[in-house]
């Protein structure tokens, strides 16, 4: 490890550096300590300026906003309503070059789902190094290294370090960040179980690998591998037998992939593996290969038997419309959902976002189009035999978001997916008991429980068939609103799949010129119409709700 010499020309040196450290060490305790609500002491926030020679700072939480006020230098609007939207980034420093002097944000954890960032401000040229920085927002990112931070300045020979010269002292502490810096990122990266990378470690190096990928025209894709059953394992023969199990699929993912490749330990049963430079179509042999070489070990998990263990696996490639790497999780979550409601023991590929599902669609059918209708006839015909008071329903909900797909000048296979996904958008309501279904008086809270199942439902008949599985998205989430307070998952915004946000609004209109449960007996289109618009923002997709009134006014005329 050495300090190389532009380190000493832009690192600052503080006027009493070993007090600045030693302080800055409390000052990460207590932010961590004090409430969330609580204003932090605005010395904490000096000393970690004098630390690494800021002129200018705030500390500033994405939830309750400034936790420690301003000091020296009006914080821009601009970085603080950046700094509200940050993501994932923790442990990575972030540059802002404006107009004025440069400002270097650092943002860390300190508990679960509560991010802190401290923004500094420094003279144009002396921003600490990269190496500087890193340190400080790791150790301030791990309780672990948090604790070895202050047993490490403890040791520190105060004295000794007071008889140097600053340039020393400088050179000393760096040494030492450095240090703590390394032996810190060891420990966070390793799960001790299974030696595989932790949820932290795999969740900076997807951040990471996501933008490389875009900055590069890379592909990349990501799997989920979950394993099947599992709680069976420890509840038949014991947690020593699951935890074999878990280091020995641990250890087969580890030497079925590439060295460029990282196998993380996602949760407790989960694992993540990255693969940079790996086409959907690449990742989804290894994912096959995975799955057939776990299904054929045996465990000798008693002295009577050996048992046999299966994975279901969610795989996503990063696609043009994934902001962030959170989306591509997303979607491979819910390509792993569709696996294991598929039957467990198989490899599900991730729905794009409403598009690029809908060109997945368009080169399935190609081979087999009256199959691909049919099927997805069948299926609507289905439901309304059984539920005669939806009649004509899917296929209105089709046709509506096909003239969408149309407004919004998409191709013509795309238009007819989303005609598909219309028809096919409550196919779950076959898993809806009659009790609830047919219940001549309105319905209770357990009944719309069991309403509320539908989606999932839904997915769980499409994913059997690989043909649909650009709807599944779209399906699962067309009770979800733009507000974040549908169903299942409490989406929110564009966070809900574009199919999705389309759907629920054909699916609403015509729900409530056609009467059904939500919505009772049918209503006038005008008031429809109205009704629509007037959950714009709320339930709907205000662009798409725009759209939409577009797409009626077109066609029939509305009634005064
Ligand atoms: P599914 O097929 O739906 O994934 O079922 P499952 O039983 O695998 O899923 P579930 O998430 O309900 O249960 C996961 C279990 O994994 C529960 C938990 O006790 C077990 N588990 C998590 N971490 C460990 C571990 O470190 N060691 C052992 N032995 N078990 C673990
Ligand atoms: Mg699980
Ligand atoms: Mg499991």
């Amino acid at each position: 490890m050495t300090i190389s010499g532009e380190n000493q020309q832009t690192a600052i040196v503080p006027q009493d550096a070993s007090v600045a450290f030693q302080a800055l060490s409390g000052a990460f305790k207590a932010i961590g300590d004090a409430g969330s609500q609580e204003l932090v002491p605005q010395s904490l926030l000096l000393q970690a300026m004098a630390l690494l020679g800021a002129v200018g700072g705030v500390i500033f939480d994405r939830r309750a906003g400034v936790r420690a006020k301003p000091v020296d230098g009006v914080v821009p609007e601009r970085l603080m309503a950046d700094a509200r939207a940050w993501e994932g980034l923790a442990g990575d420093p972030r540059s802002y070059d404006g107009p004025g002097e440069p400002w270097v944000a650092l943002h860390f954890p300190l508990r679960q789902g509560e991010e802190v960032a401290i923004i500094m401000q420094f003279p144009v040229g002396q921003v600490p190094s990269q190496e500087r920085l890193s340190a400080l927002s790791l150790m301030a990112s791990h309780a672990q290294a948090r604790s070895m931070y202050l047993a490490a300045t403890q040791q520190m020979e105060v004295a000794k370090l007071e008889a140097k010269s600053a340039h020393e002292q400088q050179v000393e502490m760096a040494l030492r960040l450095y240090d703590l810096y390394e032996e810190a990122q060891n420990q966070a990266i390793t799960d001790g179980l299974t030696g595989l990378a932790t949820h932290d470690f795999f969740q900076q190096r997807l951040a990471q690998e996501v933008r490389e990928s875009f900055r590069y025209n890379r592909p990349l894709t990501f799997m989920i591998f979950d394993l099947d059953h599992f709680k069976n394992i420890n509840d038949t023969y014991g947690h020593q037998a699951g935890d074999l199990v878990l280091k020995g699929a641990a250890a087969l993912l580890q030497e079925k992939v590439r060295a460029s490749d990282l196998v993380a330990r996602y949760g407790g049963e989960e694992f993540a593996v990255i693969l940079p430079h790996t086409t959907e179509d690449d990742g989804y042999a290894l994912a096959e290969r995975l799955r057939k070489d776990l299904e054929a070990m045996e465990w000798p998990v008693s002295s009577e038997r050996n048992i046999r263990v299966t994975a279901s696996i969610g795989l996503a490639s990063r696609g043009e419309n994934d902001g962030s790497s959170k989306d591509l999780i997303k979607r491979a979550d819910v390509a792993l959902y569709a696996a294991k409601n598929g039957g467990r023991n198989r490899v599900m590929r991730a729905a794009g976002p409403a598009v690029e599902a809908v060109s997945a669609i368009g080169s399935v059918r190609q081979g087999s189009q009256e199959m691909f209708y049919g099927l997805a006839r069948a299926f609507s015909a289905a439901i309304e035999a059984r539920i005669p008071m939806m009649a004509g329903h899917s296929e209105a909900t089709g046709e509506f978001a096909r003239r969408m797909g149309a407004a919004m000048g998409l191709a013509e296979d795309k238009q007819e997916a989303l005609y598909i996904a219309g028809l096919l958008h409550d196919v779950g309501m076959m898993g809806v008991p009659e009790s609830v279904i047919f219940k001549p008086t309105s319905l209770d809270d357990t009944d719309w429980g069991k309403m509320k199942d539908h989606p999932a439902a839904g997915v769980g008949i499409l994913a059997r068939f690989s043909t649909f599985s650009g709807l599944l998205e779209a399906v699962l989430y067309h009770h979800e609103r733009y507000d974040g307070k549908g169903y299942p998952e409490g989406l929110k915004g564009n966070g809900i799949p574009m199919g999705a946000r389309i759907l629920a609004i054909c699916d609403s209109y015509d729900a409530m010129i056609r009467g059904d449960y939500a919505y009772g007996v049918g209503i006038a289109p005008g008031a429809a119409r109205a009704e629509v618009e007037r959950c714009s923002g709320s339930q709907f997709d205000p662009e798409l709700v725009k759209l939409f009134l577009g797409v009626l006014s077109e066609t029939a005329p509305v009634e005064a």
